[in-house]
């Protein structure tokens, strides 16, 4: 006999890891788009003298969604969230497009059909039109075209979905795409999870996530016609797969996953006062990694030491118009305040690359990551550094602030940009506004040219804080966000190692120590030599810094501090608290000997203490 309980298929959807985490719960598939999880419209022929009542139609539902929105703005502005408040305003004006309007009109009066259908037509050519311009800020501005004419059309045909902020159950929000709006009153202890179609790591939905804690993959092509409400669902947002009716054997893998995760926390967290320090009394510093302000009391909460990388251009980015230096100030004197006296290195902007703002009008250019972008950018719009670089020194005044440049390619650069310092100084100065005189500079040395010429870049900074990230991708020509190359873009290179232990060693360099770099026993080049014989110490930025194999690699090369995403600071603690100095710096310098990274990583594996536990993902 044939079984009447056929469980459906599972069916596994790969996407974009965006915030870490395991969780299993139903799917709630978010204000859908017609032909989303069977969301139809309705259709039918109207006769000539109905055309005025659809009309009337079109215009209330547009009332009704000009009241929704300014009641988010309102929202939004209650919890002190006044920029993303303001991205609502494109969304009003799209509300008062007459071009399209009249369209719509027309083509309800010529083809004589329901005007739901006639608008959605209209507004899908354009959402189309939107996504396909080749300015970055109008295909920004796609999304919010299709949120407002989505809530447009639910109110068309009365369709009642319950925003985020309504929710009374565990739900994995699954979505197009998921606008400040749609997140602006969600409860953490109900969206415990959120997957959609469009976006990347810096998208608006993974640093919401990313925020929350809440486990999150992006970037699943058409999840929302795989998906529907009510479906079982598995989200990791570790590997960046999910998982759809997944079957028992399943659950109970990811449940026990879960569960370890859980007891992992537990003790992590017993771990978050004790110093990191290891077993051989050698100190890492533990810093965090930071794209908004609210990110602040969760990096504090995993025991970060301070922030080590305030990615500012995220401030910059999903705005009309570039943000003021009182703007500015605001939000960099936040971070200051939240971390007390704990130091904040802020990096100026890092634009560029594949961070854009429409506002500076970057020109599309045929290699955007070698091309005008962060200090470069900056040096020559020097009205825009300036203004950053103010609103920096002002938040010096409320904590302990450092500020860092990106993208240092030649020593000039960072001699330009201190004469900018300077400046910013001698203005705030002479306007009686408070700044710290002393305030560290550091340079990220992300760049193979500033990992070869650290010694003169170390005359004029602080402090060196290595981007492995882009590092990684100038030293072997990897695009970084090409994953047909994905597979080339190793960590463990030699060439990678080398320049890392390069900069390690020159930032640490004592006065006894030879100037000279020697080949073949003959001196190649000389050292530049500190004035002073201070050391300056030298952080790790990128994403392998939470990463437990580089990580222990790391300490090992002289690394001094690491700084990565929250989650990453407890479970680095861990590793740091578990090994010794000496014997991680020994294992370092064999690795530097050796032919290929596959031997690296075996060196590690055989020497890294308890490699399974340390892995084992973040719990809810
Ligand atoms: C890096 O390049 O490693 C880095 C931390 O900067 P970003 O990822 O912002 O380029
Ligand atoms: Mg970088």
């Amino acid at each position: 006999m044939q079984d009447m309980n056929i469980r459906p298929q599972e069916r596994i959807f790969r996407g974009v890891a965006s915030s870490d985490g395991v969780v299993i719960a139903k799917a709630y598939v978010f204000a859908p788009w017609p032909g989303e999880d069977g969301f139809r419209l309705p259709e039918r022929a109207i006769r000539e003298d109905e055309v005025a009542g659809e009309l009337r139609r079109l215009s209330d539902a547009i009332a009704r969604t000009r009241q929704q929105i300014q009641q988010a703005q309102r929202d939004l502005v209650g919890k002190g969230a006044t920029r993303q408040a303001r991205i609502l305003d494109v969304q009003l004006l799209t509300l008062d497009d007459q071009t399209f309007l009249n369209e719509v009109a027309a083509h309800v009066r010529a083809e004589k059909r329901n005007v739901d259908v006639v608008f959605y037509n209209v507004a899908r050519k354009y959402v189309m039109a939107f996504s396909e311009i080749s300015d970055d800020y109008m295909r920004e501005r796609a999304a919010d075209v299709r949120d407002v004419l989505r809530r447009v059309l639910h109110n068309l045909i009365g369709y009642e979905h319950p925003s985020l902020a309504e929710l009374d159950e565990r739900v994995v929000v699954v979505a197009h795409d998921l606008s400040p709006s749609d997140t602006a009153g969600m409860h953490r202890e109900h969206v415990v999870g959120m997957v959609t179609e469009t976006g990347g790591p810096t998208s608006h939905t993974s640093i919401m996530a990313r925020a929350l804690r809440i486990p999150s993959v992006v970037g699943v092509a058409s999840v929302t016609e795989a998906v529907h409400d009510g479906d079982p669902l598995i989200v990791d947002g570790q590997t960046g797969v999910i998982i759809i009716h997944p079957t028992p054997e399943r659950i109970a893998e990811y449940e026990r996953k879960i569960e370890e995760g859980m007891k992992y926390q537990a003790l992590l967290d017993t771990l978050r006062d004790l110093p990191a320090e290891t077993k051989d009394g050698h100190a890492v510093r533990l810093l965090a990694n930071i794209e908004l302000p609210d990110e602040v009391p969760i990096a504090l909460a995993h025991g970060a030491e301070g922030i080590g990388l305030y990615r500012t251009e995220f401030f910059f980015m999903n705005r009309e118009g570039l943000p003021t230096e009182d703007e500015q100030f605001e939000a960099y004197a936040a971070v200051a305040r939240q971390c007390g006296g704990k130091s904040v290195v802020i990096r100026t902007l890092d634009l560029g690359g594949d961070k854009f703002v429409s506002s500076l009008k970057i020109p599309r250019e045929m290699n955007p990551f070698l091309g005008w972008r962060a200090i470069r950018l900056c040096l020559e719009r020097t009205d825009i550094f300036k203004t950053q670089l103010r609103a920096i020194l002002r938040a010096s005044a409320e904590g302990n602030v450092r500020v860092m440049f990106p993208m240092v390619s030649t020593v000039q650069e960072v001699i330009s940009a201190r004469e900018l310092i300077d400046e910013a100084m001698e203005e705030l100065r002479a306007e009686g506004k408070a700044f710290n005189e002393n305030i560290e500079v550091g340079a990220m040395i992300e760049i193979p040219s500033a990992a070869l010429t650290a010694d003169q870049i170390a005359l004029h900074v602080d402090f060196f804080s290595i981007g492995t990230n882009d590092l990684i991708q100038y030293t072997l020509a990897v695009d970084r966000v090409n994953e047909k190359t994905a597979h080339l873009y190793d960590p463990l290179n030699l060439a990678v190692l080398r320049l890392m232990a390069t900069v390690a060693h020159i930032a640490h360099r004592g006065d006894t120590q030879t100037d000279d770099v020697l080949l073949a026993g003959e001196p190649l080049f000389r050292l530049r030599r500190r004035t002073s014989p201070k050391r300056i110490p030298v952080a790790v930025c990128g994403e392998v810094a939470g990463n437990p194999l580089l990580a222990y690699l790391l300490v090992g090369l002289g690394i001094d501090e690491l700084s990565t995403a929250a989650p990453a600071i407890s479970r680095n603690k861990q590793l740091v608290r578990a090994i010794s100095h000496e014997e991680a710096r020994a294992i370092a310098l064999q690795a530097l000997q050796m032919d290929n990274s596959q031997e690296v990583r075996a060196l590690i594996v055989r020497h890294l203490p308890r490699l399974e536990k340390v892995i084992t993902p973040a719990a809810q």
